[in-house]
């Protein structure tokens, strides 16, 4: 049974006014002149992270195999600055299709300074046992996850440690999880897959420091994008959208009074990208509120003093 379970279970009290919030100021320009890739731009985190590094002046190539919301979020996003935000099909899964995103963002803007290898998947959610676990299902979450993000890494440094590139240097950040630091809180190939991703992370990040360009991963706790409401519905159906939504917002969170949310993730993600993170290299950025290193256990009460 995955652990999000027996914390529900637990009934941890709850704070009223939880607030959600914060946002950059309109006119901030951390990434003026910078161009990204966004892998997932089409949903949740990776869409916050677009319209985050775009309000912050960078232009974006939101990369996605849904189309139709793909090119709305573009457009949306772009608001009449046809350069703000392009669209391209990019399944992760191809090589190809990730080289081909990587390239529209130099064709069109000249550079690349930072890949945000946001897609992802969560696979399988029946809560099989380990001698169980479904290989198939293993390859397919490793194939986006893990082998989708060093496809992004591998595409990105191409272009970032070319002679050619301007200036060279850039920042490619890796979106894991925290289940990538804990077991137990997701389904072993995702959990797994997103342990690589930081593995990712470490094995490239001191080759890819002797040419300026920093390698990073971001790893949120759980956040009620469309992607964690779908786990919610399939763990518990009997439960209403709202009771899904306050299990992620409050059970599974810890950080008192405040909700997580896929902006909070964005905003991590143009520190990494901009300048003010210019030796901040092979780093696993866990935004979590504590969860990972304060999770109080779920023990019974010590005996009362004599
Ligand atoms: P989401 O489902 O809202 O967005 C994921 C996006 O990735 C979707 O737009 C989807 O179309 C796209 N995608 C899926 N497979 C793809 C492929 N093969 N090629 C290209 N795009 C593909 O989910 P989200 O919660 O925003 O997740 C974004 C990332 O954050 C994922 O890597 C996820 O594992 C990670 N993450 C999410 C949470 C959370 O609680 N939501 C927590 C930790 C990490």
């Amino acid at each position: 049974m995955f652990r999000a379970l027996q914390i529900v279970l637990r009934g941890k009290s709850q704070a009223a006014g939880l607030v959600s919030h914060f946002s950059t100021a309109p006119n901030s320009q951390r990434l003026a002149g910078k161009v990204a890739v966004i892998t997932g731009a089409a949903s949740g985190i990776g869409k916050a992270t677009a319209a985050e590094f775009i309000r912050n002046g960078a232009k974006v190539i939101l990369a996605d195999v849904q189309d139709d919301l793909g090119r709305a979020v573009a457009a949306d996003l772009a608001a009449g600055d046809d350069d703000a935000a392009t669209y391209i099909h990019c399944d992760v899964t191809d090589e190809s299709q990730v080289a081909a995103a990587v390239d529209l963002a130099v064709a069109r803007h000249g550079h690349l300074d930072a890949m945000v290898n946001n897609a992802g998947i969560v696979g399988s959610l029946s809560p099989t046992p380990l001698s169980s676990l479904d290989l198939a299902d293993f390859d397919a979450v490793i194939a986006v996850n893990t082998r989708g993000v060093l496809a992004g890494v591998k595409h990105a440094a191409r272009v970032m440690t070319s002679p050619r590139h301007r200036g060279g240097g850039g920042s490619i950040i890796c979106v894991a999880s925290i289940a990538g630091v804990l077991g137990g809180v997701t389904p072993h190939p995702y959990s797994i897959s997103k342990s690589a991703v930081i593995g990712v992370v470490r094995a490239v990040a001191g080759e890819m420091a002797r040419h300026g360009v920093r390698v990073n991963a971001i790893s949120p706790n759980y956040i009620a994008t469309p992607l964690v409401m779908r786990i919610m519905a399939e763990w518990y159906p009997a439960m209403s959208a709202g009771d899904h939504r306050r299990i992620v917002e409050r059970e599974i969170n810890e950080m008192e009074g405040l909700i997580l949310e896929p902006e909070d993730v964005a905003r991590a993600a143009v520190y990494l990208a901009s300048d003010e993170a210019k030796f901040v290299n092979g780093h696993n950025l866990v935004v979590d509120g504590g969860y990972t290193v304060g999770k109080v256990p779920n023990l019974p009460p010590p005996p009362a003093a004599k």
